[in-house]
């Protein structure tokens, strides 16, 4: 027994193979690789069966094409047959050792079979079971020939002669059939350990009833064996899922690709934005007024998207009150922009000079006297070191209310 299979990827397809109850080796051999499924009933005595049926299914998995033909599934069966034949000869296994095949390839609806002595393709479609392949059996031929009812072929003493055998004849060619079969249809490959214990009705009805592929292949065994289990018994279910699980899986495939392309392009613009946002704000710098005084911030004034973009750099001592009237205007409402904080804080140095040379008592009393007057308020909250100018505002003022 050889049994080819493909790590089960879904639940569409399941198998079970069984030695049975009555004979000591399991030559039945069977594939299970989508869109592949073959099962091989080797005969031959002493267990050569069992080296021709694994000759066949090694064969045909490595020859079979990707995808239903049956042309070339069929050349893949005739190469199998001729390595029996040049096996036998080499003396690996036994002369006239030889095996049935049923080799189909399932892809979407279409079902294609290269056929070979009496195991047997059957399809499950709309609840009823119809078999599909042609029985290379002397049985088949008496039955077609009106010689015997299949009731007859059943308990006949020469039930399980067959007239075609992989093995025996290098000319060997198999029955090639291609069917379109529909989503919901089940196909089931078995050997004649199964078809020859257990009547029609009750596979179809098993077939039926049991969803799970596995489970059902797996029934189907256990019920051959429960009537008797004379011969090995293999059985290969495989569900139809056709066109809309195809294209369902590409559906899916696309969606997660979209996916992906999504969360790379989101990415790309969270990264643009933090890059916008960390140049902005580390080449940028505003003043404005903390308590009075003016202050040197990093960043920009304001929010983005609800981030603070800015962070406190130090409140100077420069009072915006010493600031001319419309630059400490601005500075309250707008705040001043700068592209550094050096840029800022040098600004303010600018500020710092322009109120000292301002303030500073010179030679000159005019001066300052008139800058004074001219915004007694500014000159009176200063503090600056410089008394000279409140000192001098009463008396400069007056004057210059008169003059008014
Ligand atoms: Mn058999």
């Amino acid at each position: 027994m050889a049994a080819r299979s493909f790590k089960k990827a879904s639940s569409t397809f399941g198998s079970r193979t069984d030695v049975g109850c009555v004979r000591e080796h399991n030559e039945d051999s069977l594939v299970v690789a989508p869109p592949l499924y073959v099962v091989c009933d080797g005969m031959g005595g002493h267990a050569a069966g069992e080296v021709a049926s694994e000759i066949a299914v090694d064969v045909i998995a490595e020859r079979a094409p990707r995808h239903p033909d049956a042309e070339a599934l069929g050349r893949a069966v005739e190469e199998a047959n001729l390595a029996i034949v040049r096996a036998a000869r080499e003396g690996v296994g036994r002369e006239g050792m030889g095996t049935t095949c049923t080799a189909a390839m399932l892809e979407n609806e279409r079902l294609v079979i290269a056929q070979v002595g009496d195991s047997r393709a059957y399809l499950l479609h709309k609840g009823r079971l119809q078999q599909l392949t042609r029985d290379h059996s002397l049985m088949t031929d008496l039955i077609e020939a009106g010689k015997i009812t299949p009731e007859e072929a059943r308990v006949h003493p020469q039930r399980s002669v067959i007239t075609r055998a992989l093995g025996s004849d290098p000319r060997t060619t198999p029955d090639l059939f291609e069917i379109n079969v529909e989503t919901g249809d089940r196909l089931l490959l078995c050997s004649d350990g199964l078809s020859g214990m257990v009547e029609d009705d009750e596979i179809e009805s098993l077939m039926a009833r049991t969803s799970d592929p596995q489970r059902c292949a797996a029934l189907l065994v256990n019920e051959a064996i429960a009537h008797g289990g004379y011969d090995n018994v293999t059985v290969v279910v495989a569900d139809v899922t056709g066109f809309a699980e195809a294209r369902r899986r590409k559906v899916a495939r696309k969606t997660k690709v979209t996916a992906a392309l999504l969360v790379l392009l989101l990415a790309a613009i969270v990264a643009g934005a933090v890059g916008i946002f960390n140049f902005l704000t580390s080449n940028s710098a505003y003043l404005t007024d903390v308590d009075g005084k003016v202050a040197v911030y990093r960043g920009l004034q304001g929010d983005v998207f609800g981030l603070s973009t800015s962070e406190l750099v130090e409140v100077t001592d420069v009072s915006v009150d010493d600031l001319q009237p419309g630059l400490a205007n601005r500075l309250r409402t707008d705040g001043i922009k700068a592209d550094s904080v050096e840029g800022a804080q040098e600004l303010v140095q600018d500020y710092r000079d322009e109120i000292e040379e301002r303030n500073r008592p010179s030679g000159d009393a005019a001066e300052p006297g008139a800058d004074a007057a001219a915004n007694p308020a500014d000159a009176a909250g200063a503090g600056t070191p410089v008394d000279a100018a409140p000192t001098a505002d009463p008396a400069a003022t007056p004057p210059a209310g008169e003059g008014a």
